[in-house]
């Protein structure tokens, strides 16, 4: 239902709930967020809950900082709202999470085949294919594993992917479900609505269907789920908050 993320110089999960708290008006049943843990161990850390916004605050743990993290407000059409299918969705080893609006309209073929390899689900939802997918996926780079991954699904998505060997990035994806890019000093975001990011930046990119982006804290490249690059230029918003 909705999705925010933030890579930059700041904390990030205060800057997660403030978006998610943004797009509250659009409704939704369970709420969750993962960051690149800044912590001596590093990794991925993720937190998340069936209920609103303020339930995850209130949930979260002490130690949770960092400055890379996406966050997602969940409407649930796979699978009840509870805490285990709120996203993120990790893998098993923890490597990748991932948030998605939309649905995989081959999750129940996708899951059997997941299995079949010795995947253990541990959601009834059909975003977690994504998480299992892009974290067994060979290709050296985060932007051909998802590539790789996206190839298998067929149906609608926005996605936001981190992976933990690759903390420098965040990775989207868009088909027929939204994904903003807001372009900031230093620091960029992405969401699925605007108005998660306009109290940040009015610089914004409106990804296409069957398009992708790689934002950086610094940069910002986008391209195809082919992988043949895409000009953009942002364009600026103009709201009225
Ligand atoms: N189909 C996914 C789920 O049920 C995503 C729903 C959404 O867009 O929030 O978990």
């Amino acid at each position: 239902c909705g999705i925010v993320g933030y890579i930059g110089k700041r904390d990030t999960a205060p800057l997660l709930l403030e978006g998610l708290q943004r797009l509250e008006y659009r409704g939704y049943d369970s709420a969750g967020l993962a960051v690149h843990s800044s912590g001596s161990s590093g990794g991925l850390k993720s937190a998340k809950t069936k209920g609103r916004v303020r339930d995850l605050e209130e949930r979260l743990p002490k130690r949770f900082s960092g400055t890379v993290g996406i966050a997602h407000t969940r409407w649930a059409t796979h699978g009840a709202p509870n805490d285990v299918n709120a996203h993120p969705h990790l893998d098993p080893d923890e490597q990748v999470a991932v948030v998605h609006n939309g649905i995989v309209d081959n999750a129940a073929e996708l899951r059997a085949k997941l299995t079949a390899d010795g995947v253990t689900l541990v959601s009834d939802t059909d975003t977690e294919v994504f998480s299992h997918l892009i974290a067994r996926s060979e290709a050296d780079t985060l932007e051909a594993k998802v590539q790789e991954a996206l190839r298998h699904i067929e149906g609608t998505y926005g996605i936001a992917v981190l992976h933990a060997a690759f903390p420098d990035r965040i990775v989207v994806a868009r088909n027929g479900s939204p994904v903003v890019l807001g372009i900031g000093e230093k620091e960029m975001f992405v969401a699925s609505d605007v108005a998660a990011l306009v109290s940040h930046t009015r610089q914004v990119v409106t990804l296409d269907d069957g398009e992708m982006a790689t934002i950086k804290a610094g940069d910002y490249r986008t391209y195809t789920t082919e992988g043949s690059r895409t000009s953009t230029s942002p364009e600026t918003v103009e709201w009225a908050a």
